[in-house]
């Protein structure tokens, strides 16, 4: 009975995996099917300004798909995630057209990106995963447009704070705040939501996996997940990773490929 349990378990591990990353690898087709429709709309009007940036997007997620594959081989050799010194708004930055492209013309985003003073040590792709999981879910819950705020800051929790259950120890943080203005969560809703398969999205359409993958990965960045939601007024989630104050080593620097330059 023992190993049997076990077996399962193991099972119902692989199950969790394999529905990840079929989750993630979605999000990312969608943002090539997008960028490629666009490229193909404007060849056809005869616009070519706008194509080569619509090319880039796609190139930009097939990168990220290639990300993917990487991690799961990873996995299958049984290595750990990349965890790696890097500064959120450069990632996030380099993220900029991915996620105007994913969120559609309904919906507004506004970006407050500090100007990268400690940098957090985590895998970059894994974050810029839980980053449009979230930035996802928040379109998801904006079905006739709104606004979703990306913001950065500096953090300091002065004592330990109990969230979602787990004590966090205070210290520095940087906080990555994805805000929408959508349909918020019930408090029933707001309770499951970190539990693996937890999905009120019809079905197909959703895996329930999102968040407790996001969650899965701060937790094991020493960090956590706060989430505020209410019905009617929108959710607001905050990534809050810990805060290392060296400078970042030009040769750590993995920003992406593009420069921080603009917002
Ligand atoms: P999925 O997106 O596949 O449903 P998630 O784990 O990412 O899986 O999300 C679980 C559930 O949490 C969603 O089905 C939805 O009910 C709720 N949720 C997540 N993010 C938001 C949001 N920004 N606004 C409203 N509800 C949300």
């Amino acid at each position: 009975a023992e190993a049997s349990l076990r077996q399962s378990q193991k099972l119902e591990a692989i199950g969790h995996l394999t529905g990840g990353i079929a989750h993630d690898f979605n999000n990312m087709l969608q943002g090539v099917t997008g960028a490629l429709a666009m490229a193909k709309r404007r060849l056809a009007e005869g616009v070519a300004e706008d194509v080569m940036r619509y090319l880039q997007v796609a190139g930009d997620a097939t990168a990220r798909a290639a990300g993917l594959t990487r991690r799961l081989l990873a996995f299958a050799r049984r290595q750990r995630l990349d965890p790696r010194p890097l500064d959120p708004d450069a990632l996030i930055h380099g993220m900029s057209d991915l996620l105007r492209r994913s969120m559609g013309p309904a919906i507004e985003i506004a970006f407050h990106l500090r100007d990268g003073a400690g940098h957090v040590v985590c895998d970059g792709s894994e974050l810029e995963n839980a980053i449009l999981n979230l930035a996802i879910n928040a379109r998801d819950a904006m079905p006739s447009g709104g606004q979703l705020t990306i913001a950065t800051e500096d953090l300091v929790l002065p004592a330990a704070e109990v969230i979602a259950g787990e004590e966090i120890a205070p210290g520095n943080f940087v906080s990555i705040r994805i805000q929408d203005t959508g349909t918020g969560m019930t408090p029933e809703v707001l309770e499951h939501v970190l539990e693996p398969f937890f999905t009120t999205k019809p079905q197909g359409e959703g895996t329930g996996l999102g968040l407790s993958q996001v969650h899965g990965f701060v937790r094991q960045s020493g960090g956590t997940l706060r989430i505020a939601s209410r019905p009617g007024e929108g959710t607001t989630i905050q990534l809050l990773l810990p805060r290392s104050a060296t400078p970042l080593a030009e040769q750590a620097q993995d920003a992406g490929p593009t420069p921080r330059a603009g917002r």
